[in-house]
Parts: C-alpha cells; structure tokens; sequence
C-alpha cells in the first residue's frame, strides 16, 4: 500500500506492516479497536518514507468498541529496541488504530491526541503520520509540528 504525501513525497507501507493493519480490521460487531505505532525510515535524500512495522495491541491497551488508548512504556522501550536493531534506521513514524466503520475519519478525540503526540514527541522528523484502518478502507493523515490540522495522503493505486 502507497500514499503520496502533501509535499510530494511517499509513505510506503511494507507488506508485513500491512498484513498487521488488514488482520485488525474490526470486521464483527464485538471486534474491539485496535493500535499500535508505526516504525520504519525515511529514505535519505528524498521526501518518501517506509513503516517496516506497524506494532501489535499489547495486552495492556485499554481497548473498547470505540476507543483506544496505548499505555506509553512498553512501546518506548520497543522504539529503543528497534532502533538499536536497525543500527539506527528505524524509528518512530507515527501511530495506527482501527475504526468500526468503513471509510473512518478522525474523531475530534482522535486529533486531540495526534497534536499531543506531535508536540511531545521528540523525533528526528518534522511530522508523524497517523492511520486509521477502516473495514474497507485505509486512510493516512500527516500532522506536522507547528501547524494546526493534519493533512490527509492520498492513496496510490
Ligand atoms: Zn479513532
């Protein structure tokens, strides 16, 4: 799965990060919402990006039909480990969860947390992405630091 970025660049999703994303698809009406963070790497000398991993719901989360929440220091300790796997090429893109609906859209909670998470995060990179996977559909906003909204990627054929 690819998506352009506002600034021209891509988000490659790998196909094993995809496999996590479509394998949590809230597809019966008792599926529970799911997340986790995005890993992966921007591609020296260009604007594209790749998620190599999108992380697992831990046992932790506290999950519901309609919301999620990510308890914080697993997942650090997680980016840590995958960063130092990686000899430092890996790192933290961003955050995905799932909507019980089929094209989702952020809830106002939602972008709460995404402009939260942007102006906490100390990252190399100057926007985090955030996923939402729908029952249908796949939807990617890129949020960066110093502005008010997130901007929305369009998906690739
Ligand atoms: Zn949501």
């Amino acid at each position: 799965v690819r998506f352009r970025t506002s600034r021209g660049g891509m988000l490659d999703i790998s196909a094993p990060a995809a496999a996590v994303l479509v394998g949590h698809r809230q597809l019966t009406p008792d599926a529970l919402e799911a997340g986790g963070m995005l890993l992966g790497r921007h591609i020296k000398g260009t604007s594209d990006f790749v998620v190599d991993e999108a992380t697992l719901p831990i046992m932790k989360d506290r999950r519901s039909r309609f919301s999620f929440f990510r308890i914080k220091k697993p997942a650090q300790n997680r980016v840590t480990e995958a960063w130092f796997e990686s000899h430092g090429s890996c790192n933290y893109l961003g955050e995905w969860h799932t909507h019980p609906e089929d094209d989702p859209s952020p809830s106002g909670t939602d972008e709460g947390n995404w402009k939260r998470i942007v102006t906490k995060t100390r990252s190399e990179h100057t926007s985090l992405f955030f996923l939402i996977v729908g029952r249908t559909r796949i939807r990617v906003w890129e949020f960066e630091r110093g502005t008010s909204a997130p901007a929305e990627l369009t998906e690739l054929a």
